[in-house]
């Protein structure tokens, strides 16, 4: 065969494959994303109330009909929006735990994105060879208080089987009326969940869920693994080596399990952690191109093709990382020095009404972590854990604060700061030292698992950088990401 002949061949085949065509739309929605993100939802933190205004636009948009498919315990309306004339039923669920919100900002991002002008040939495709139908939210009294589980203390995603929540019951009674295709669970992950033995965050984890004990893999389990190594290869070019596959272990209790055992092809998809990243806006994009990538491959069926060994060679998820991890300081103790690792997390606590947070850090783990990752990973070798000191002069009130040069006074080797009227609603510290109350004694330095991380770094005597409520600051250069710092009364 000549050259020609070859590139001709080779042509028709990427076009029947439709491989060169799913690479061109997921580019281009991509890189046309901030188009037609929902700007109304920008945070972690969202609550049923702020998504009634985005559904009811849609609903006056004669392409969406939205029906009224249950309540939660509490009273909101779980909301289904259909759109499309296909014969395939897609089906997506989001926030069946409450903490788990960023695919219900992306279904929003889809819906601006259905609704719209660009991409006609593209949505033509989808529109006229699926209706898509998303219950977003199903766990409103959860967000609401941002927690995992609903008002009756119930995991939502172990209630499959005895349905006791109305949110389950809905759940089911949904996927029962449209006998649906394909099955989106979407929910959130841990941020320190990584990539099996590589320091990359599961930015994304999927799994196609075993709907029994044997792991067996039906057509129905197998075109779930097809559309997993078919987003995961996109996800790959976005957030390289950031994916990670879940254990299929069968739980008998779970939705997902069930959904496929009711003939559904299921995907969960889990929305990890990505550096620097905290309200996870660029992984509710990745969520946003991946899965509007898969309604493509699934109106073209060209997924058909796709081997589901590739399914086997995702790496597995681990939770091995850390927020900050130093390594090889040297410890004091009883007139000993000891070498440590330490791996240090930012614990998010919630401010009242749940739409805020701040962050109470704490020490995790200490030893020998060489098996463990961090986002930040700093070598403490030729350093010394110091504690702080308290500053001695104490300040009148939190106003006097704003003439502080903490970083100053942390290579003075201060950590803590006195202030004599601590107004009583104030939480957390905005600058990088503890505040104590005047009466407050700073309890004897000990390393311990489960203590707030505030310690000096020194070399030669001089501290260089500081860990305060677990952020690092190097004193050198004043650099290092912050949020805040504790107040202990
Ligand atoms: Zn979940």
């Amino acid at each position: 065969m000549n050259m020609k002949l070859t590139t001709f061949f080779l042509f028709l085949f990427f076009i029947n494959t439709g491989f060169s065509q799913d690479y061109d739309i997921t580019s281009k929605l991509y890189g046309t994303y901030e188009k037609y993100k929902e700007e109304k939802l920008d945070k972690r933190r969202i609550k049923h109330h702020e998504i009634q205004p985005l559904i009811a636009k849609h609903a006056a948009n004669p392409l969406f009909t939205v029906t009224k498919v249950g309540e939660s315990i509490e009273g909101r309306d779980l909301k289904l929006i259909s759109i499309g004339t296909g014969d395939t039923n897609v089906f997506l669920w989001s926030q069946m735990h409450g903490d788990e919100p960023t695919a219900t900002q992306a279904i929003f991002d889809i819906f601006n994105f259905l609704a719209s002008n660009g991409f006609k040939s593209e949505k033509q495709e989808i529109l006229s060879n699926l209706t898509l139908h998303f219950l977003p939210m199903l766990n409103p009294d959860g967000a609401e208080r941002y927690q995992r589980r609903n008002l009756l203390g119930v995991d939502i995603n172990r209630d499959a089987l005895r349905l006791q929540s109305p949110e389950s019951k809905t759940l089911k009674r949904v996927r029962d009326s449209l006998e649906a295709d394909f099955g989106f669970n979407l929910h959130d992950q841990s941020t320190y969940y990584n990539a099996e033995r590589t320091e990359k965050p599961a930015t994304i984890s999927y799994l196609a869920p075993a709907f029994n004990y044997e792991k067996d893999i039906n057509e129905t389990r197998a075109n779930a693994m097809k559309i997993i190594v078919f987003m995961n290869n996109i996800i790959q070019k976005y957030a390289p080596g950031q994916v990670g596959r879940y254990n299929d272990d069968f739980e008998p209790r779970a939705f997902g399990d069930n959904i496929q055992k009711w003939g559904t092809s299921t995907i969960l998809i889990e929305s990890g952690g990505y550096s620097n990243d905290v309200e996870k806006q660029e992984i509710r994009k990745l969520n946003y191109v991946s899965i509007l990538s898969a309604f493509y491959t699934i109106a073209e069926e060209n997924y058909k093709e796709i081997p589901i060994e590739e399914y086997s060679k995702i790496p597995e998820n681990d939770r091995k990382l850390f927020d900050l991890k130093i390594t090889n300081a040297t410890y004091h103790l009883l007139d000993k020095a000891y070498k440590l690792d330490i791996g240090i997390n930012r614990l998010e606590v919630d401010k009242k009404e749940n739409t805020d947070f701040w962050y109470s850090s704490r020490i995790l783990e200490l030893g020998d972590l060489s098996t463990y990752y961090g986002y930040k990973t700093l070598d403490a070798t030729d350093y010394t854990i110091k504690q702080g000191k308290v500053y001695p002069n104490e300040l009148h009130n939190m106003d006097d604060i704003n003439q502080i040069n903490a970083i100053d006074l942390l290579k003075q080797g201060y950590t803590y700061l006195r202030v004599a009227r601590l107004p009583l609603e104030k939480l957390e510290s905005p600058i990088p030292m503890n505040i104590i109350g005047s009466t407050y004694k700073v309890p004897e330095f000990l390393l311990q698992i489960g203590i707030n991380p505030t310690f000096l770094l020194e070399k030669d005597g001089k501290p260089e950088y500081a860990v305060i409520n677990g952020f690092l600051l190097d004193l050198n250069t004043g650099e290092g990401v912050f949020n805040n710092a504790m107040i202990y009364r």
